[in-house]
């Protein structure tokens, strides 16, 4: 337990780790979605465009949008290979270089997340449950740090915003994995994607480096509302 959030120093600052603007297919600029979060009261924003040819590969620098009370973490969604079923990978990667390299024709998903995490970035299953990804790819894809077990624009496609189940049974099974809640905002007027989930992350600072540090520590928790101030475990009591 000493390895919660809760016993670590500093305070609690909340942040969306997933989030497109029109570097991709979002409809904000990334100032936009900068000042956007500052102002619904976030501390710090990644931007995560969809890392695709078509977009020319954007990692988008966000450091000339912070403030001395907002920062920014970055990052994009990485997508390459194929899931089980078929699909194009979607991995989150949050705390890239900004010389992030392309994925190359054959690299796979768990190729691409292992090298995203060698150059030192936080590195999310996206989505699970949205496009039906199966516990053998999530396991396929080595010791990432993280299941997004909420994804707030699923809501608007089809209705499965909620990864939770994928998470408890693979964590069940003992794999070791924590979990966010983002947005995945796009700022489509049709689409309820904005201050839907959200990660408060403990660090003494609000800088880029301590932000990152304490998400690959796992020195956070996820919310779509609640503030949590503590939790107890009592051996041997089951809820
Ligand atoms: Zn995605
Ligand atoms: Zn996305």
């Amino acid at each position: 337990m000493n390895n919660l959030p809760f016993n670590q120093p500093g305070r609690f600052w909340r942040g969306n780790l997933h989030t497109h603007s029109t570097l991709s297919d979002g409809r904000a600029t990334p100032e936009e979605a900068c000042a956007f979060y500052r102002e619904n009261g976030y501390d710090f924003l990644a931007l995560t465009e969809h890392f695709l040819s078509h977009y020319d590969y954007p990692i988008a620098d966000t450091r000339p949008f912070r403030t001395d009370d907002f920062t920014t973490l970055l990052g994009a969604e990485l997508h390459t290979g194929a899931t089980e079923l078929g699909d194009l990978w979607h991995i989150l990667a949050v705390g890239l270089p900004l010389d992030f390299a392309p994925p190359v024709d054959d690299e796979t998903g768990p190729a691409i997340a292992a090298r995203a995490m060698a150059a030192g970035a936080y590195v999310a299953v996206a989505h699970p449950a949205w496009y039906t990804l199966s516990e053998a790819d999530v396991l396929r894809l080595g010791p990432v740090h993280a299941i997004e077990i909420y994804n707030g624009v699923s809501d608007s496609y089809n209705d499965r915003p909620d990864s939770w189940h994928t998470a408890d049974v693979l964590l069940s099974r003992g794999h070791r994995y924590t979990t966010c809640a983002t947005d995945d905002a796009h700022f489509h007027p049709d689409r309820h994607d904005t201050l839907r989930g959200w990660v408060m992350v403990k660090s003494e600072a609000l800088t880029p480096e301590a932000l990152l540090s304490a998400l690959k520590a796992g020195h956070y928790y996820s919310s779509t509302g609640p503030k949590i101030f503590d939790i107890q475990v009592e051996p041997g009591k089951r809820g």
